[in-house]
């Protein structure tokens, strides 16, 4: 049997820091948005509540509630006007409490949607909880040590519908959704800090037979995701092979072997005993409150690239590398305003009775995504310049663009006086003129170049002159080594031939 016979079925759990002042049920700083949390003195950001003293009351975090609502909008989720939290109890030295304040039969947003690219992975449900603490165990040599400056961040749970069926996919959905979070600034989500955490169930099912779900954790990067599924997929596949049965387990992943193995199995699940948390109020939402979070929402990045490729007509491909950097979009949006403005002052266009923006905004956006995506890129390597950091002006770059659009330069020297621009600052049209890069348009200033090319190559003239014409091509080589390449290549073609024939 080959790998194809069996269909992945696969769900994610993201957890997700929450990018708030103060932790979820007390005043202390939330202090995994700033700094990684073990770059921290340790049990340097606790208090009675989020330590579990007896007595100590909790407070639910407002923002917090908020920050989860807008995500659920952000991803066409139905939001609750009612819920509430409750106590997930289970023991673990992390956890001083006894309990994890979690919510379980009704959370916050249920029934989402995330669209890229051809996927359509629903959103069965985001809730609201607390982070645990943190154990170390590399520091003494007979004792594990408890850091609890963690304990009680806000943490928000995201569960997708088994609806993704590659590892690819998985590992798309991961960044989609770390973009959004990062757009809204709900989290900054780097997944190596430990602010967004993956877990992964996959079950593999031949036709018509449901499989074995197998829950992978402990995945820190996008590549973890990635690559632990595809091991799985092929380890699961071996097994059904060979006729053995999938285990209901937990796996881990083993970074450095890239493999996973077992954590724990079935018999040894959890019973959570789940109960509502008495010491808080229910969660009531209006629907003003609601819509007003829903006001707030920026455009998320599947909507801007609708919308570069409707207002500015960039390719698919263009508007989705464009907006995967907001720096970079805002810079383009800036440049292609700029553009517009100049399209409008322009009368050398024929217009034909056409709105110059419709006609010309295809062909200039075109430039500007190359120029931007291709050619740009490779000027600020090993420089360690980044693109927020120079002195490109939005203004500036739009008059490049016009240059090179209206044939003023040819693309050897629009390289060279982007370079510049990149390294000092300054408009095109300066550096153009203080470097004697304009190409040379009047006849009067190409004739003599004309001229001194025909009289050094005797002999190709003549070849010329017997019908050998593929020599044509030499001689106008000569003419744009003689001018820098300033030379518009059929002007001097024209010239040429006016002169030999
Ligand atoms: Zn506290």
């Amino acid at each position: 049997m080959s790998e194809n016979q069996y269909t992945p079925t696969i769900g994610l759990e993201i957890h997700v820091q929450l990018k708030t002042k103060s932790k979820m049920f007390c005043r202390c700083a939330n202090t995994s948005a700033q700094i990684g949390v073990s770059e921290l003195k340790p049990n340097s950001h606790i208090c009675p509540v989020c330590t579990g003293q007896p007595g100590a009351l909790p407070a639910i975090n407002a923002e917090a509630v908020k920050l989860v609502v807008k995500t659920g909008l952000a991803l066409e989720c139905i939001i609750a006007k009612h819920s509430k939290f409750d106590r997930k109890n289970y023991f673990y030295p992390d956890l001083p409490k006894g309990y994890q304040i979690s919510q379980y039969d009704q959370p916050l947003c249920t029934n989402g949607i995330l669209i890229f690219g051809h996927s359509r992975i629903g959103i069965e449900r985001i809730h609201l909880e607390e982070d645990t603490g943190r154990l170390i165990h590399d520091q003494s040599e007979t004792d594990s040590l408890v850091d609890l400056n963690r304990a009680g961040i806000p943490l928000m749970e995201l569960v997708t519908k088994p609806d993704i069926h590659s590892a690819a996919e998985a590992k798309e959905f991961c960044q989609e959704l770390q973009k959004i979070l990062r757009q809204l600034d709900i989290s900054d989500a780097d997944m190596e800090k430990s602010q967004m955490r993956c877990e992964v169930n996959i079950s593999l099912s031949a036709t018509h037979k449901l499989g074995t779900k197998v829950e992978i954790k402990n995945l820190n990067s996008f590549k973890a995701v990635e690559r632990s599924i595809e091991y799985e997929i092929m380890r699961q596949t071996k097994l059904l092979e060979a006729g053995e049965k999938i285990i209901q387990e937990t796996r881990g992943w083993n970074d450095r072997e890239q493999t996973t193995y077992s954590q724990r199995s079935k018999e040894d699940a959890h019973d959570y005993r789940y109960f509502p948390e008495p010491d808080l109020p229910p969660i009531n939402l209006t629907d003003e409150e609601i819509k007003k979070i829903e006001q707030e929402l920026p455009e998320l990045p599947q909507a801007k690239v609708a919308r570069f490729m409707e207002q500015y007509d960039f390719s698919l491909l263009d508007a989705k590398q464009i907006v995967s950097d907001k720096r970079l979009a805002d810079f383009t949006e800036q440049t292609m305003s700029e553009l517009q403005s100049w399209l409008v002052d322009l009368d050398e266009v024929e217009l034909e009775n056409a709105d110059p923006w419709e006609k010309y905004r295809g062909k200039l956006s075109k430039l500007v995504a190359n120029w931007l995506i291709n050619k740009l890129p490779p000027l600020l390597t090993g420089k360690e310049k980044t693109f927020e950091t120079l002195p490109l002006t939005p203004e500036n770059f739009a008059e490049f663009i016009t240059l090179i659009y209206k044939n003023k330069i040819n693309s050897k020297n629009a390289l060279q006086i982007l370079e510049q621009m990149v390294e000092s600052g300054g408009d095109p049209t300066s550096i153009l003129e203080d470097q004697g890069l304009h190409l040379l348009e009047d006849v009067s200033d190409i004739d003599p170049v004309v001229d001194k090319v025909i009289a050094d190559n005797p002999e190709q003239v003549e070849q010329f002159k017997k019908g050998k014409t593929a020599v044509m091509q030499f001689l106008i080589g000569q003419v744009m080594k003689e001018t820098k390449g300033r030379v518009n290549p059929k002007m001097a073609e024209e010239l040429l031939i006016q002169k030999l024939t």
